[in-house]
């Protein structure tokens, strides 16, 4: 990148670009062996018309599957039948409440001691093993998963990646040199794990996911008690970070939950906490002790950091898409310089080096989806015996 760049003007283009490589992939074009300027014309190109695109549910599909895709490779997936088992029909639960009952609802369980939650496009809700840790029974993870899947339902998540689109001035100031194919690839990927949603739709999700637990027989207390722990967990940060990071300030939107459950007569009261305990059985690991990946210390040039890490413990599955692990967390440490790249730097203290301890954890090695299938007879009697509704 141009160094005096504004912040700002950096950002947005950031931004853009991230969008440019969601349509390059939706047209097909990210494939390893696609010719390089033919995926910066195509992607420019269809930048210019992005902000009132109307994708398809076949576009939004691939867009969903890819951003999951980048996910799993992060964080790596918890290889446990059970345990996804058991998160995919409490959010089925929830999500046949949902304005979209009939997407091809996907819940995977991340396998790192970080806590967060991502949503992808049509369908993907990514949990950590360090959030299931932290909860204290079904109604908190019903809450959490809701949150996530207003993201999906409303769309919060194409909307995200449309807003932050710039015009195509911006575009074609970016479009152009092979050293951009890997700037795509890594700004793409920073922009799906930063949050990017607007205050409306956090706010959104929090009012309409516990209105959504509440329906399905949930306490809709849920998810402010499982947010008072996360804020007890967070106290001695001294940046908001990890989880609900953008959201607003802890205290107004607790406010907010506590009025809404009041003003919508949200009478769910199901805790459901003896099936959780007995299903989930992680152990909270302290933020401070968190291993932390430094992969992107050395920017855009290099950082096969991660790869390295990974690949030491497990069988390199899919070497093709490994290079987009490259510039991780890039957005915050472009800057970093070569001298602490030699090594995979996993550290137990990721904040005193600048890390977001939550978002740099260290993840596993297996990015396979655990397969669950769950039948109508199966998600009928799961609500039954937790007295759902
Ligand atoms: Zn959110």
């Amino acid at each position: 990148m141009t160094s005096g760049m504004p912040d700002q003007g950096r950002s947005d283009i950031v931004k853009v670009i991230g969008t440019l490589l969601s349509s390059a992939l939706l047209l097909g074009l990210a494939s390893p062996a696609a010719a390089q300027f033919g995926l910066i014309e195509q992607g420019a190109k269809r930048a210019k018309q992005v902000s009132d695109f109307n994708w398809t549910d076949q576009e939004k599909a691939a867009l969903g599957a890819k951003v999951s895709e980048l996910v799993r490779q992060r964080y790596g997936v918890v290889q446990d039948a059970a345990v996804h088992k058991y998160v995919t029909l409490v959010g089925r639960t929830i999500t046949e409440q949902s304005t979209k009952p009939n997407l091809p609802w996907v819940f995977i369980v991340l396998d790192t001691d970080a806590v967060n939650a991502f949503a992808a496009p049509h369908g993907y809700v990514h949990i950590t093993r360090g959030a299931l840790a932290l909860m204290k029974d079904e109604s908190e993870l019903a809450g959490v998963l809701a949150h996530e899947i207003v993201h999906v339902s409303e769309e919060h998540t194409i909307d995200a990646l449309k807003k932050n689109t710039l015009k195509s001035a911006a575009a074609e100031q970016v479009a152009g040199g092979n050293a951009m194919i890997e700037f795509l690839a890594n700004a793409a990927y920073n922009n799906i794990l930063d949050n990017a949603y607007s205050r409306g739709d956090e706010a959104a999700s929090d009012t309409i996911g516990i209105t959504l637990i509440s329906k399905a027989g949930y306490a809709p207390q849920g998810l402010g008690s499982f947010l008072t722990t996360l804020a007890e967990r967070n106290k001695s940060a001294t940046e908001k970070r990890g989880l609900f990071s953008s959201h607003p300030e802890m205290q107004a939107r607790q406010e907010k939950l506590t009025s809404t459950i009041t003003k919508n007569k949200l009478n769910g009261t199901q805790l459901v906490a003896e099936r959780f305990t007995s299903t989930i059985k992680y152990k909270p690991v302290p933020q401070s002790q968190i291993a932390s990946v430094a992969a992107g210390t050395k920017g855009l040039a290099g950082g096969s950091n991660a790869k390295e890490s990974k690949s030491s413990n497990a069988k390199a599955d899919e070497p093709a898409e490994q290079p987009k692990k490259k510039g991780f967390g890039l957005g915050k440490l472009v800057s970093g310089g070569g001298s602490e790249s030699k090594s995979a730097q996993v550290t137990g203290s990721g904040g005193a080096r600048g890390l977001d301890p939550e978002k740099d954890a260290k993840g596993g090695a297996n990015p396979a989806v655990v397969a669950v299938k769950v039948t109508p007879a199966d998600l009928q009697a799961f609500k039954k015996a937790g007295s759902l509704t």
